[in-house]
């Protein structure tokens, strides 16, 4: 009779509980030891799910992880670490063709998108925001074959993320950003391109360009919250020429503050998909993330790709 009680009760429990996919990444912002894992997994719970719990050892784990457990029997696919992780586990969710809901808590020593969603900082309240929230189209980058969220950017500040160190990404913070970015500028070298965006051609030498689908990037520049959209099924397309004086980098430096994009140091478009060609290779970073450079870079927007929980 007690096997009877016992198996009953799994029954009940396998009829009741939703399953969650919980992929962690240790290493991200490690100086947030107080991370309330066990409050978290309990108000997973609360809502009615039983939490599959997976940690990331290391580079690409993210992503194998989704394709190894997002099984039919999952749920909900939720991630916790820095916008790396994030990347990863969408890339994952792009490759199974994951068509149901996921949310990220975001505990990075730099979390620009998760800002950007207007996610809290507080990893509870974030676990809790998932779990209450409703899922919203979000579209998807795909930068030579590779997923992106919320940012594809060669150049000054672009380097900045996978160049500092993660120890001095922790302690550092936006911070890290910032000054890596401030030292780049006297020691950037500039870049041919030819880039035709939709129906548009520029040519020329650039300091920087990002296909960005945010309101900021890391924490040197904001795009108004009126002009970007999410989900429009659009990214726009910055593109910074090369300052020949102290004037034209003052006007480009202001055009950034008062984001003023139409002048003719600073271009931004709203976009589609581009391509790209470079008389040198110039590295890339996607998400923060390091995207060796090719000659040749394609660009396209997959809309409506994710179901995102913010
Ligand atoms: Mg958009």
């Amino acid at each position: 009779m007690a096997f009877e009680a016992f198996w009953e009760y799994n029954i009940h429990i396998m009829n009741i509980y939703k399953r969650l996919l919980f992929i962690i990444n240790p290493n991200a912002g490690v100086r947030r030891r107080e991370v309330p894992l066990a409050d978290i997994i309990m108000c997973f719970s609360d809502h009615g799910y039983e939490t599959v719990v997976c940690f990331t050892k290391e580079h690409g784990d993210g992503t194998r992880l989704v394709e190894g457990h997002a099984g039919d029997s999952i749920d909900l696919i939720v991630c916790m670490g820095g916008d790396g992780t994030l990347n990863e586990v969408i890339s994952g969710c792009q490759k199974i063709g994951w068509d149901k809901p996921m949310g990220y808590i975001p505990a990075g020593s730099t979390n620009d998108f998760a800002a950007s969603l207007g996610l809290p900082g507080d990893l509870l309240e974030a676990a809790e925001r998932i779990m209450t929230g409703t899922p919203q189209k979000l579209d998807i980058g795909e930068f030579n074959g590779r997923s992106f969220v919320y940012t594809a950017s060669c150049g000054i500040f672009s380097r900045t993320s996978y160049d500092t160190p993660q120890s001095a990404k922790n302690l550092l913070g936006h911070f890290a950003y910032i000054l890596e970015g401030m030292k780049d500028i006297t020691q950037f070298q500039p870049y041919e391109m030819k880039i035709t965006a939709d129906d548009e051609t520029f040519e020329g030498n650039f300091i920087f360009a990002t296909i960005c689908n945010t309101f900021s990037l890391g924490g040197v520049m904001t795009l108004d919250r009126d002009f970007v959209d999410l989900g429009d099924g659009l990214f726009e397309l910055l593109l910074i020429t090369v300052p020949k004086d102290l004037v034209q980098l003052n006007l480009i430096v202001r055009a950034l503050l008062e984001q003023n994009y139409d002048t003719p140091y600073v271009k931004v478009r709203k976009i589609r998909s581009a391509e790209m060609i470079f008389s040198d290779i110039t590295d890339w970073s996607l998400d923060g993330e390091y995207e060796q450079g090719r000659e040749h870079c394609r660009f396209e927007v997959h809309p409506a790709a994710v179901q995102m929980i913010y």
